[in-house]
């Protein structure tokens, strides 16, 4: 006869009425020890008490919102990861209007930066190119207003260099085309010194 007590864990496999081997000798203890006998019949009628209870089912949801009242702490990159997936759209369609749109501007900015740095002089030639058709054109457009307000007899006799009072007037368009050009040219310094 074995002498030794059951274990808590041999008792509840006997209240569990787990099928298999190895129950016997458990069971021929519990018909010989009255200790043993009465602690597996408290467990037992413990197990049909709470056996007895209702099963609730917990609601929908239920562990979202006691998580929700969790601080759970969360490594600086979880929280940059989540934050852009949330950036990213849900639906397909959209999201490959965003991939083909951010892979245009990848293209032009990259393109652009490259074209710059292989072909700066033909960037800055292009540059200086549109300076002096803007200096043409303002001397133009002055000389297009002299004619207006003299008529064709004062720009003729502009052309051939007359009256004092012309000749102030053609200082003054000199010096506002002069002015012109010397912002154009603060212009074209200012961007070549963003360009280098
Ligand atoms: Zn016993």
């Amino acid at each position: 006869m074995d002498h030794r007590h059951l274990l808590p864990n041999e008792i509840d496999l006997l209240v569990d009425g787990t099928a298999g081997v190895g129950l016997a000798p458990f069971r021929a203890h519990l018909d010989e020890c009255n200790d043993c006998r009465a602690r597996y019949d408290e467990l037992r009628i413990v197990s049909e008490a709470v056996e007895a209870v209702p099963h609730f089912v917990p609601k929908l949801r239920f562990a979202d919102s006691v998580m929700a009242g969790v601080q759970v702490a969360e490594p600086w990159h979880v929280g940059v990861t989540e934050s852009a997936k949330r950036l990213v759209p849900t639906s397909r369609p959209v999201r490959m209007l965003g991939l083909a749109g951010a892979s245009i501007v990848a293209v032009a900015v990259s393109g652009t930066a490259a074209w710059l740095a292989l072909r700066g002089d033909l960037a800055g030639w292009v540059l200086d190119l549109v300076v002096d058709r803007g200096r043409e054109g303002i001397v133009a457009g002055a000389s297009a207003v002299a004619s207006g307000a003299l008529g064709a007899d004062g720009a003729a006799t502009l052309a051939n260099g007359g009256a004092p009072t012309i000749a102030i007037l053609a200082a003054v368009l000199t010096v506002t085309a002069i002015g012109a050009l010397l912002a154009f040219r603060r212009l074209a310094a200012t961007a070549a010194a963003k360009r280098s």
